[in-house]
């Protein structure tokens, strides 16, 4: 069996098996005491090739009944029920979306009727909430206190864009949640040392960025790109939205450094699933 490289030795996640199913969660979030979570691997589900095994997505042209296969595992593992998860629609913007329960079960089992949805919060017990990545950076928030959750999709423009810093926003006006009971987590993403983009992309950062934040962000190389870290940026984003850092686990699982382990748009040129991430009140 395949093992999975971490960065370093900080024990953020756990690895969980449930028969043939492996799934990621944070101890941190675990503590908590009031959600389910899960990060899904590609460990466990029924598509073949590139699919293979776990793909959550029914849009990159896998089978859609495998795919309803490996949602149903997954779901099992998890123990919420496929009724239960509601989907986000990913476009790459910073918007959040607040799911009632009239939404449960949108995108699996219900159609679903929005668009442009990269962030989900609520705080309806039994909803999970589910996002999908394969580089991308998963956040996840909850609110023990008031009993609300998070879970927004965070790729270099959602970054950009802060859209962590809008989630918890978003759950302070709705749940009138106080940002030092956030608890948060970074999910499996790309590295820095995977993660080469063009100056165009940097031009997002410097504009948003405090410059002091630079030197921990991006550097540049020879050939004239750089490479950026989306976790540093993560950090200083949801540090910025007031989340304590002893509320804060911070990734050191590289979906590109692990390609038989995670689906990863940069290792496979594209050709992948995707994974993804749950969060459900109890
Ligand atoms: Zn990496």
């Amino acid at each position: 069996m395949e093992k999975f490289h971490y960065k370093d030795n900080r024990k953020i996640f756990h690895e969980n098996r449930k028969g043939d199913v492996l799934y990621l969660t944070f101890p941190l979030i675990e503590e908590t005491n009031v959600v389910r979570h899960g990060f899904s691997t590609r460990i466990g589900g029924v598509s073949q090739g590139i699919y293979a095994s776990m793909n959550l997505s029914f849009q990159r042209g896998d089978d859609e009944h495998d795919v309803r296969e490996n949602f149903k595992r997954i779901a099992a593992a998890i123990g919420v029920k496929e009724e239960e998860i509601t989907f986000s629609k990913q476009t790459h913007t910073a918007n959040v979306r607040e799911v009632s329960l009239e939404d449960k079960g949108k995108g699996l089992t219900k159609q679903m009727d929005y668009d442009n949805v990269d962030g989900l919060v609520t705080n309806v017990p039994g909803i999970c909430l589910a996002t999908f990545y394969a580089d991308c950076v998963p956040l996840f928030f909850v609110d023990p206190k008031k009993r609300a959750i998070g879970l927004s999709h965070s790729g270099w423009r959602g970054t950009v864009e802060k859209i962590g810093k809008r989630t918890v926003e978003k759950m302070s006006q709705l749940y009138g949640s106080r940002t030092e009971d956030i608890y948060a987590a970074v999910g499996p993403s790309i590295c820095q040392d995977c993660y080469e983009v063009t100056g165009d992309v940097i031009e997002g950062f410097q504009k948003n960025f405090r410059e002091e934040y630079w030197k921990e962000l991006f550097y540049k190389k020879e050939n004239g790109r750089y490479q950026l870290n989306l976790w540093k940026a993560n950090e200083f984003v949801l540090r910025e939205a007031g989340i304590l850092e002893e509320h804060l686990a911070v990734t050191n699982l590289c979906t590109c450094c692990n390609p038989e382990l995670l689906f990863s748009h940069r290792a496979s040129y594209g050709k992948r699933g995707n994974l993804g991430a749950f969060l459900q009140l109890k």
